[in-house]
């Protein structure tokens, strides 16, 4: 997966595979009862400018946004569930938050509901740490300076809905699409709800989700083998308050911070895996476990639950917040495989938003980002194709039995180029993110001061490239997703190196059996702001760069002195399938 498969411009059907990643299993078309025959249905489907499957965070989104800036669309949306349920996807990001504030407009309803977000926070541990007060710590000491948030997605999510019909869109719900059939511009979907309905649109968007509807049905989607990753969470009841932990325990560790600890997003690494630990609005605490299966074993089966909770009171810090906690049994869920991407984002009259194009891994809250990145990018093409169509004077489409033989305006080249530019952007992010960023980061995850390096540096370049020049220079939300850009190489670049390289110091620490070693005792400091906070993180990272190559010359003398070297530990990566089940390797 080194190189982003050639996207292909404005095309209508699936396109040729890509190399790199491979074989479509969980996610292949399911086989679904057949679906009554399109032409069956109703000869004469209700015609609308825009059918969005999915009514979650980008099917609403999307859906606001056209009706406010295109008021003249008509615009329908599908929802399956007939209400939300508390799903995960609770913390944002500096540029989720600003579409959600500055392009949703939706301060107000987000400040009533949810929880502010103070930045991210790390906790480590050995076997020299029972509790917070002695875990190493890298997070923030101050409060934000810039909005972000801790969501519960069931409420934001049935807020954007009811936001979205308000503005005007059609809401069939509960009902879910079926089948469908693609046309040029032109396609028609079966709707099945109280009775079964088939409706024609120009433009088709699917924010199904991690159903991936249309990608499914185009055969688009492939699931990404390079990352293993799975995920299992809950949320909780009666979780204690870290800084309230802080004020009882050694003033060090009270002092230590300013702002409130529990707000920001908690995570508790280690090696082959890090735990989410995320407070929410109405008192309930989300906790979820996200480990690479190459190095960590989790059952996600039968006796998930008590395993998981195993887990989590075999961290030691872990163990101290949820003393007397309960866990919702209802809401324990897990997700067996995590990463996998479209080959083609958007084609003619159709495209993929959210969740139903790709996803990568949640470390980093990355997921309502591609969120809002790729439904404000798609909603600017579908404006400027209908901006288009407004000065041309078009005959009123008429729909036949075979509607992908239908005279539909064909795209004009600009918008074509812009399809193209589109499909080519987001796939490049995709692959750049992945290989920039999380492969292979679990080795490292382990180690307080390479894992927050990295950090350090990943985020000091987001708030450089993008957040800064988003708030301070643009003022407002800008589509391109964080890889998109053809200059990003040189980010794409940097953080690939220092990531390949953090993994061969952790290895290397593991094969002369000094892993571990800084993950008491030790605090980074670090601040969120827009002026030079950011680059003072950069700074940072860079010194305990250094510091770890430093260091890894000693362990390289050591090893070249010893008349027997130890046996290695290093490298446990092997192949899924061969791995035999390990119990789960928490200090
Ligand atoms: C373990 C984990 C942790 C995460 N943590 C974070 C985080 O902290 N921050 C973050 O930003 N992101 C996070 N994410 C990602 C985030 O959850 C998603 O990116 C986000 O929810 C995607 O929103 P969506 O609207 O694209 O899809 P969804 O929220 O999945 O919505 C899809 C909707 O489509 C509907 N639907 C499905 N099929 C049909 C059909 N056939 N017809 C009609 N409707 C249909 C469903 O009912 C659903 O409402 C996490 C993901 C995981 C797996």
């Amino acid at each position: 997966m080194t190189e982003p498969p050639a996207p292909r411009a404005a095309a209508s059907g699936p396109p040729a595979g890509s190399g790199a990643v491979t074989a479509i299993l969980e996610l292949q078309a399911p086989a679904a009862a057949p679906a009554p025959a399109l032409e069956a249905l109703s000869p004469e489907p209700k015609r609308y400018d825009v059918v969005i499957l999915g009514g979650a965070a980008a099917g609403a989104s999307a859906a606001i946004l056209l009706r406010r800036d295109a008021p003249g669309l008509s615009v329908l949306i599908v929802e399956r569930a007939a209400a939300f349920d508390a799903k995960v996807g609770e913390a944002t990001t500096e540029m989720s938050a600003m579409f959600l504030t500055r392009r949703l407009a939706q301060w107000e309803h987000l400040e009533r509901q949810h929880l502010p977000k103070e930045g991210l926070r790390y906790w480590f541990s050995n076997s020299r740490v029972h509790g917070h007060a002695e875990a190493s710590e890298s997070g923030p000491y101050q409060r934000s300076t810039v909005p972000s948030f801790q969501l519960r997605r069931d409420v934001l999510d049935e807020h954007l809905l009811a936001t979205a019909v308000k503005e005007g869109a059609e809401l069939r719900r509960p009902a879910r699409a079926v089948e469908v059939e693609v046309g040029d511009f032109a396609h028609r979907v079966i709707i099945e709800g109280e009775g079964n309905e088939t409706v024609a649109c120009r433009w088709l968007l699917d924010a199904t989700g991690r159903a991936t509807f249309l990608g499914k049905r185009l055969g688009l989607i492939e699931r990404n083998h390079e990352h293993p990753t799975s995920a299992i969470w809950c949320r909780w009841e009666g979780v204690r308050h870290v800084d309230d932990l802080a004020a009882r325990g050694p003033l060090a560790f009270s002092r230590a911070n300013v702002g409130s600890r529990r707000l920001s997003t908690n995570h508790y690494m280690g090696y082959g895996y890090w735990v989410w630990i995320i407070p929410l609005g109405n008192g309930d605490t989300s906790i979820g476990v996200v480990f690479d299966r190459r190095l960590v074993s989790l059952q996600q089966g039968k006796y998930r639950e008590a395993e998981y909770v195993d887990f989590l009171r075999a961290i030691p810090a872990v163990a101290e917040l949820i003393e007397g906690a309960r866990l919702r049994r209802d809401d324990l869920r897990s997700y067996s495989h995590l990463a996998y991407v479209t080959r083609q984002y958007m084609g003619n009259g159709w495209a993929l938003l959210g969740d139903a194009a790709a996803f990568l891994d949640p470390y980093y809250s990355p997921g309502l980002d591609h969120v809002a990145f790729s439904v404000e990018a798609t909603v600017e093409i579908v404006k400027a194709d209908f901006a288009a169509a407004a000065g041309e004077a078009t005959a009123p489409v008429p729909l036949t039995p075979a509607i992908s033989s239908m005279a539909a305006r064909p795209p004009s080249p600009e918008l074509a180029a812009r399809i193209a530019e589109h499909n080519a952007a987001f796939l490049r992010s995709y692959h750049r993110f992945f290989q920039a960023v999380y492969k292979d980061k679990y080795y490292y995850m382990g180690e307080a001061d390479l894992l927050t390096a990295s950090m350090l540096l990943d985020t000091a370049q987001y708030y450089i490239f993008l957040v800064i020049p988003a708030y301070n220079f643009f003022g407002r939300f800008h589509w391109m997703p964080v890889f998109g850009p053809q200059p990003a190489f040189f980010s794409y670049h940097l953080m690939r190196i220092y990531n390949r390289r953090f993994k061969a110091l952790a290895q290397a620490r593991r094969g002369a059996g000094e892993e571990d070693l800084r993950n008491d005792g030790r605090r980074v400091k670090m601040l969120f702001d827009l002026k030079l906070a950011p680059f003072r993180m950069g700074a940072k990272g860079v010194k305990l760069w250094a510091w770890a190559e430093l260091d890894n010359l000693r362990l390289a003398a050591k090893g070249a002195f010893r008349r027997k070297p130890a046996p290695a530990r290093g490298d446990e990566r092997v192949d899924v399938e061969d791995a035999a089940p390990q119990a789960p390797r928490v200090k």
